[in-house]
Order: structure tokens, then C-alpha cells, then sequence
């Protein structure tokens, strides 16, 4: 048998898992000589035991009478003593805070006798029959289940037989006939009298504390919060004080800094002549903590000084509950409270400034979500109203701007200064100059790694996809939401990327200044130079490093400035895109090799020059450029519309031009009911002839003029989509070929390692074949977490990803948030054989993946050598990899 209960004096606050959150800080205040009611606690175990057995566990009750004993001793009087009763409040808390989730018994002890000696000591009748009535309405519900409405009806009954506003208003005599009237409906509910025995009300209290841990909210929230669900709550026992005694008394919340800024002094709410729960509930509005200064100078210097102990002891900002009884103060809880993004900065900071804690805990007490926040412009929340609709929130960040409906229109009214938002069903690569001139996208269509999403987070940009609520009507130039609303084209529309909503009219925007710092220096403020400090820290501790999903020089230039030490992924296929896709289709339609080899020897020029100026602006550093990876249909126009114009053509008896008869028939040719697992990758570079040549070409051709300038390029070379070695030694020879033909041509010799990426589960399954050919893995995990769960990015996650959080398959989108135990275990087996086959293979990721905060660490656990994710994310990643490498980090406290 177990030890089921501690006094305050014998707990600490490292006894957490046993004690809970609440009883394990009430033992430490009271350790450290704070004025806390005594009490003592019951185990989580205990509830454990309850729960499984369905019954006390054995022991219990001689266990809780011994400390009730205790307790009455010390307070010279007994519970429910008729002339001067001890009363108790029995309080639920668990080892994570549960707010309002479980339930709460206050004024236990109290019964048709000892009511009286209370109103008889107080001096004060009313607060008397009062606490009755709460405690029959308390164990009513909670251990009797009486529907709570009922006596919240009787209540509203009699303020209105009484015409008082509120319950304030309601004398003594109304309050003791309240309770006849509560007890009656105990009776009629339950066919039981409401118990007088004060032991017994105790005992059944604890029980129903037990009990709540199961309620349908608690496991709701639990879901929600992702708190495991075999826990269970400790219950806290304590004696009642009373802030509802009078003027002289009251109750209030307060934090030893600010929570919303992080600035030091106290700050909080106060309530005079009130409960706890009336300052939480709102009942009464309360004051600034600076009227309880004048209210009660000797009680504030106590609480100031109390939470400055706190501070000093915890080492962070504490949130505090308090009573002042009669002008007493007194503690009831208090634990390391939550701040939001810029508050965890802005303390971690000055606390390793004060001294209280060393840079590493610094950087442990921020989060890469947190600074993420940080980087994003908002609206200003206090201007937003109800939604237009929601989707995905794809890409974080504000924006507000004119609605267009294709590319040409977000140029034509960008060029005009006037900002855009480009709605689309879905987007295309077709679609990139309309996003690069709108300030936000948004899609009727797909998910997190859908076209629009990564193309907006690669470029900052604000993106909600997958509102499924719009009906988006191109042509006509407007949507339609479900209500009926319609936004016409030139309409003002805001989007939130943060919470995946869209709103009519432009919301104000108030601007980062974390992002002026990243993207020029320029520190103003506390916040900025806490968000500088703890990025130089992470850089100091980290072990991954941190490259940059690039493939334009200007977002290679932006990924530099915020820390990128190279570049991890350059997908070549935008560079296939605008005036340069005739060249493609010239490629695409060739029936001979001339023409074939003409159409390629045109795009060749255009791939060196891109190539060239990226080398440069990373010069030094590595740049990894991916071989072409979509399916060649993508860059060929739409099938439909190419029909759509041949029938037009011909309606009005005209011939359909040869150009688009050949087009249509390529287009006919090269369709794929599933082009993801099609013509793809490492396939196309070994059925299309000569498409590998160019682009290594272009690109050896691009490293010997970047050596010829006096530059230092490093550049790699990757092979996507390789399911097995033989794919990779084929393409690899060819790329051997290339640039040994280069350096023979041009007297210096070009060396690239050539490595593939690891994104089919067959790849990571054979990863140890695969390095006998491979200088380098990249893990893409977008399409590895699509291949292994069978999951199309495009489609998936707005169709059915809602009901799976739901329905508790998983917690986080794995497109998001990498999947540790499939995903996971496919990257540790690839890490693990790859190694063994070649030790000095470098290992990173590129998916989205790469920027997640939750997935760094991951990545830092299995072993890679860097993590590559969008400009954007660099600073994040930076942040995330230097928590991993200080060892069990979490979210941080400003995260959940
Ligand atoms: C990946 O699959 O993770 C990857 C980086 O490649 P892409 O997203 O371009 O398919
Ligand atoms: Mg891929």
C-alpha cells in the first residue's frame, strides 16, 4: 500500500508528477515561509488507484484523517465545529494545468448547525448562509450530479422575486432560504438529504475530485492540449479563507511580470470583497492592481515582496492567485505562468541579465514557433470582426489587399501600387508572378504542402488554402462564401495565414520589428535585442546546421541575411517557367534529336546565368541544386483550355492552329491519371535524353565562370525521387560525364558531389545500396510522408486532415509536423544504413519539415547534419537547433 497523502511541509515543487502542479508549488510556498493556508494533498496515484478500482483506495481515509487531525490541532478548532467551524476547500489539480476543466468544493464543513456559529464568528450572517448555499450548489453537482442549471434557476427565482440586480443584493434571510430551497432540490433530485456530516462531505468531495478527471470536458481538453490521459489529478485540501468577508477582504490574480510584454513589476487584478472565482469569471469587473496599493498598502507591499521571492525562486515569471482575509494576505497558488512570444524574449533576456538564469536556460525558455510569430506583421486584433470563411492556414502572417482573380490582374493592379490578394481554385506554377505581386494567396483547394503553400512560405508570403467555404468563380471574377456573400474582383479582403481566416475590408496591420531586424539589422527595442541574443546563443550551441530552400538570387540573398549557412535545396523547375516554357515545349514536341537538342541548347544559356548568380551570392557556402523533378505535362498548358480553344476555333470555322493540335496531342500523350507517382524525378532525367546534360552542364559551366571571377563556389548536385541505386548510378554517370566533359573543355576541373534525395520509402529502405553512389542524402519529406501514409499532398489535408485531429488519428498534420514513428523510423533506418555504408555521408533534409520547430529536433536527435527549409524559417531553424543540442527541450512556455 501506498503513501497517499503529504502536508504542505513535507512537499516540494519537483514533486510534480505526484503532487500535481498546484499542491507541488502550494508545498513550496509554504517551504519557503509564504503565508499559505495549511493543507495537505492527495496523490495523483490515489486517483490513479480510484480510478482503475473504481472504489477508495484503501488506506485512504485513515491516511486523510490523521492530516485532518493535524490540521484541526493547528487551527485549534474542528471541521465543522458548530460554534467555530474549520471549514475546507477541495481542489482538483493536476500535474499540467487544466483550467476550469475539473472540479472544485468549497466550504466543506458546513451544515445546518455550524452555518450558525459561522455567522456567529464572522459577525456576519450573510457571508454565512452565503458559503452554505455555495457549498450545497458545489457537492451538489459535483458528488451528488445534480444538474447545476437547477439551482442557477432557483437562484435567478428569487433575484428576481427580489428585483436585485445580482446575488450581492440578496440579505441573509433571502440566502438561508435559498438554502432550504437548494437542499430540497438535492432531495427531489436525489432521494438523499444533503450530508451533514462534515467527514463525510470531505471524503466524498476528494472522491468526486477523482472522479472529474474523466469528465467529457477534461478528456476534451486533454485531447486538445495533447496531455496524456492516464495521469490523473491530485486533490488539494486546504483551509478557507475568505476574501468575501468584507470591504477589508478580497481575492485577486496577479503576475510578477507582464505576461503580453514581458516588462517587469507586478501586475494583475484585484476584487474587493470576493471569491477567487468571482475574479476569474468576470462576475464583477475588476481593478489595476495599483488601487489595491491604496485600498491596501500593507497587503500590496506583501504581495509585491512575496512575488519578488517567487520570481527570485522559480527563476521566471510566476503567476499568483492571492486572498486578503480581514487585511491578512494569504497565498493560494502559484507556478510559472504563460507569456506570450514577445514576453518569453523579452524575460529570458532580462533574466540572464539579473543573473538568475544562464544563456543555455535562456534559449530553452524561447521557442522557434514563438520567434515565427514574431516575424509575421498582424492585424491589429482589436479591429478584427467575425470571419468571411476559414481554410488552412498555410502560411502565417497578415495581409490585406484587393481581390483578383488571376495573374495578369494582381500584376496589372500591383504595377498601379495597389496591394493584391490572388484567389485561385488552385495554383500553378503559371501562378508565380501573380504571387509574387499579391501580398497574400488564397486557394479553394489543397493543403499545407499544395503548391500555394510552399510557394508562399517559401516567399513569406500570407496564404490560407483549402477554404472550402468559397466558391471560387474565375471567370466571373469574384467567390461566393456560404452564406451568399460575394467578393467581386478589386473588393478589399484580409487574410490571416495565422488562424487560416478571411475577412472582409483591410484590416489594420501592425508591422514586425523582428523582421526589420533580420532583414537589415536593425535592433529597436527590448524584444529585438532579446530575439538577437538568443539567436547568436543557438548559434554557438547548435550542431545542425541550417541551409535554405532557394531557387531565385533574391531569396538566396534574403536566406544569407537571416543566417542561412547554404543553400540545402534548389529546385530548378521555376527556371523552366515564363518566356522560357515555348523552350520546353519546343523539348516536349521535338520528334527529332536536332530539334530536341536545338530546344535545349536555348535553355541552356538561360540555366548558366541563373546558376551564376546564385553561386555568387552564396559564394563560399554550398549550393545544392536538384535536378529537374515535375512531371514534364506541368509546363505544357492546361488540356482543357487547349480544347476548350480548338472547339472555339472551330465552331466559328476557322482551323485550329497546328501548334495547339501539336500540343494537344503531347498534352494527350504525357497525361497521368497520378503524375506524383508518374513520370517523375530521377525517371524523367533517364527517358528524357539530354535534359541531365544541359542542366549539369549549365550549371559546371556556371562554377568554372564563378572560378574564373575569383569566386569560391561549392556546388552539389542531387538526384530526386531515386527509389534504387541503379536509378542513381545511372543518372550519376551521365552527371560524371558531364562535368568531366566541362573541365576537359575548359582547362579547370569541376568538382560537384553528387548525393539524391531520400523521399521514397523504398530509397530509405535500401539507403545502405543507395550510398555505395550517393556523397549525400537529403531527406524530402513531403513526398516521403506522402508516399509512406499514401496521402496526396495536394488533396489530403483539406479534404479529410479535420476529421482525422478530430477523430485523434494524429495531432498535427504529418505534412507539417514530421511523423516520428513512420516517417521517423524511415529517417533513422536510412540514417543508420546509409552511415554504415559510407561513413562520411552528410545527411540533411529539405522538406517542409526542415523549418518546423518539433521536426528540428527530431532531425538533431536521429543524427543529420542540417536541416534546409525556406528563407523564412531560417531563423527559426537556427533558434530550434540550438535547443535540440541543450538536450530535452519542449515547445517553450509560450507555445501551447
Ligand atoms: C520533398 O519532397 O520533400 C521535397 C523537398 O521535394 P518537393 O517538395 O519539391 O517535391
Ligand atoms: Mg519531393
Amino acid at each position: 500500500m501506498g503513501r497517499y497523502v503529504y502536508g504542505f511541509a513535507e512537499g516540494n515543487r519537483d514533486l510534480a508528477g505526484l503532487l500535481g502542479g498546484k499542491g507541488a508549488n502550494l508545498a513550496e510556498m509554504t517551504r519557503l515561509g509564504l503565508p499559505v493556508p495549511p493543507g495537505f494533498t492527495v496523490t495523483t496515484e490515489a486517483c490513479r488507484v480510484f480510478l482503475a478500482e473504481g472504489a477508495e483506495p484503501e488506506g485512504l481515509a485513515a491516511e486523510v484523517s490523521r492530516y485532518l487531525a493535524a490540521l484541526e490541532k493547528d487551527s485549534g478548532r474542528l471541521l465543522g465545529q458548530p460554534d467555530d467551524p474549520l471549514l475546507l476547500s477541495v481542489r482538483s489539480g493536476a500535474r499540467f494545468s487544466m483550467p476550469g476543466m475539473m472540479e472544485t468544493v468549497l466550504d466543506v464543513g458546513l451544515n445546518d448547525a455550524s452555518v450558525l456559529g459561522l455567522a456567529k464568528v464572522s459577525g456576519n450572517e450573510r457571508f454565512a448562509w452565503d458559503s452554505y448555499r455555495r457549498l450545497i450548489q458545489m457537492y451538489g453537482s459535483t458528488v451528488m450530479g445534480v444538474d447545476p442549471a437547477l439551482f442557477e434557476e432557483e437562484m435567478a427565482l428569487l433575484r428576481q422575486a427580489r428585483e436585485a440586480p445580482d446575488d450581492v443584493h440578496l440579505d441573509a434571510c433571502d440566502l438561508a432560504r435559498l438554502v432550504e430551497s437548494y437542499k430540497r432540490i438535492v432531495r427531489e433530485r436525489t432521494g438523499h438529504e444533503f450530508p451533514q456530516s462534515p467527514a463525510l462531505q470531505l471524503q466524498q468531495a476528494i472522491l468526486a475530485v477523482f472522479g472529474s478527471w474523466n469528465s467529457e470536458r477534461a478528456r476534451l481538453y486533454r485531447r486538445r492540449e495533447r496531455i496524456p490521459d492516464d495521469l490523473g489529478t491530485a486533490v488539494n485540501v486546504q483551509r478557507m479563507v475568505f476574501g468575501n468577508l468584507g470591504p477589508d477582504s478580497g481575492s485577486g490574480v496577479a503576475f510578477t511580470r507582464d505576461p503580453a510584454t514581458g516588462r517587469p513589476g507586478l501586475y494583475g487584478d484585484y476584487l474587493a470583497n470576493a471569491q477567487g472565482e468571482d475574479v476569474v469569471s468576470g462576475v464583477r469587473d475588476a481593478v489595476p492592481l495599483a488601487e489595491l496599493a491604496r485600498l491596501d498598502p500593507r497587503s500590496y507591499r506583501r504581495l509585491r515582496d512575496h512575488a519578488k521571492a517567487l520570481e527570485r525562486h522559480y527563476r521566471d515569471l510566476c503567476d499568483i492567485e492571492f486572498t486578503i482575509e480581514r487585511g491578512t494576505l494569504w497565498m493560494l497558488q502559484t507556478r510559472v505562468g504563460k507569456r506570450t512570444a514577445e514576453a518569453a524574449f523579452a524575460i529570458a533576456a532580462e533574466l540572464i541579465e539579473e543573473g538568475l538564469i544562464g544563456a543555455d536556460e535562456g534559449l530553452v525558455r524561447v521557442s522557434g514557433d514563438g520567434l515565427a510569430r514574431l516575424m509575421f506583421p498582424r492585424f491589429d486584433t482589436a479591429a478584427l470582426g467575425a470571419p468571411l470563411a476559414h481554410g488552412v492556414p498555410a502560411s502565417p502572417g497578415a495581409a490585406a489587399g484587393a481581390a483578383v482573380f488571376d495573374s495578369a490582374a494582381a500584376l496589372r493592379r500591383a504595377a498601379a501600387g495597389e496591394p493584391v490578394v490572388l484567389v485561385r481554385e488552385e495554383t500553378t506554377p503559371d501562378d508565380l508572378p501573380g504571387m509574387v505581386a499579391a501580398q497574400a494567396v488564397l486557394t479553394g483547394r489543397g493543403g499545407k504542402t499544395s503548391h500555394a503553400a510552399v510557394v508562399a512560405r517559401g516567399m513569406g508570403k500570407v496564404c490560407v488554402c483549402g477554404v472550402q467555404d468559397i466558391t471560387v468563380d474565375t471567370g466571373a471574377r469574384r467567390f461566393t462564401t456560404r452564406d451568399g456573400t460575394v467578393v467581386a474582383e478589386g473588393e478589399l479582403i484580409s487574410v490571416d495565414g495565422s488562424r487560416g481566416t478571411v475577412h472582409a475590408g483591410a484590416v489594420p496591420l501592425v508591422p514586425s520589428a523582428t523582421m526589420r531586424y533580420l532583414e537589415c539589422g536593425e535592433q529597436a527595442g527590448s524584444v529585438v535585442s532579446a530575439v538577437a541574443r538568443a539567436l547568436e546563443h543557438a548559434d554557438t550551441v547548435r550542431r545542425l546546421e541550417v541551409r535554405a530552400n532557394a531557387d531565385t538570387p533574391e531569396d538566396a540573398a534574403r536566406a544569407r541575411r537571416f543566417g542561412a549557412q547554404g543553400i540545402g535545396l534548389c529546385r530548378t523547375e521555376h527556371m523552366f517557367l515564363g518566356e522560357r516554357r515555348k523552350l520546353v515545349e519546343e523539348m516536349i514536341l521535338a520528334r527529332t534529336d536536332t530539334a530536341r537538342e536545338r530546344a535545349l541548347a536555348a535553355l541552356l544559356p538561360l540555366q548558366r546565368a541563373d546558376f551564376t548568380e546564385i553561386l555568387a551570392v552564396m559564394d563560399g557556402l554550398p549550393v545544392t541544386v536538384r535536378l529537374l523533378d515535375p512531371p514534364l505535362h506541368e509546363f505544357l498548358p492546361d488540356r482543357t483550355e487547349l480544347a476548350v480553344r480548338m472547339a472555339a476555333d472551330e465552331a466559328s470555322g476557322r482551323r485550329p492552329e497546328a501548334r495547339d493540335v501539336e500540343l494537344l496531342d503531347a498534352v494527350n500523350r504525357t497525361h497521368e491519371e497520378n503524375p506524383m507517382l508518374g513520370l517523375r524525378g530521377v525517371r524523367l532525367g533517364l527517358v528524357v535524353p539530354g535534359l541531365v546534360a544541359m542542366q549539369v552542364r549549365a550549371l559546371a559551366e556556371a562554377v568554372v565562370a564563378r572560378i574564373r571571377a575569383g569566386g569560391a563556389p561549392r556546388a552539389e548536385i542531387m538526384v530526386p525521387l531515386v527509389g534504387a541505386v541503379e536509378e542513381l548510378r545511372l543518372a550519376r554517370a551521365e552527371v560524371e560525364r558531364v562535368l568531366a566533359e566541362v573541365g576537359e573543355e575548359t582547362g579547370v576541373p569541376v568538382r560537384c558531389p553528387v548525393g539524391t534525395m531520400i523521399e521514397l520509402p523504398r530509397a530509405a529502405l535500401t539507403a545502405g545500396r543507395i550510398a555505395e553512389e550517393a556523397e549525400f542524402f537529403s531527406f524530402g519529406t513531403n513526398d516521403l510522408t506522402q508516399t509512406t501514409w499514401g496521402f496526396s499532398r495536394d488533396d489530403v489535408e483539406a479534404a479529410f486532415f479535420p476529421a482525422y485531429l478530430d477523430l485523434d488519428v494524429f495531432d498535427a498534420s504529418p505534412f507539417e509536423t514530421l511523423d516520428r514513428e513512420g516517417v521517423g523510423r524511415l529517417v533513422r533506418i536510412a540514417v543508420e544504413e546509409g552511415r554504415a555504408a559510407r561513413p562520411d555521408l552528410v545527411i540533411g533534409v529539405c522538406g517542409e519539415h526542415g523549418g518546423d520547430p518539433e521536426s528540428v529536433r527530431f532531425f538533431h536527435t536521429a543524427g543529420l547534419d542540417y536541416v534546409s527549409c525556406s528563407p523564412f524559417r531560417v531563423p527559426v531553424a537556427r533558434l530550434e537547433a540550438g535547443r535540440a543540442a541543450l538536450g530535452d527541450t519542449g515547445p517553450g512556455p509560450d507555445s501551447r
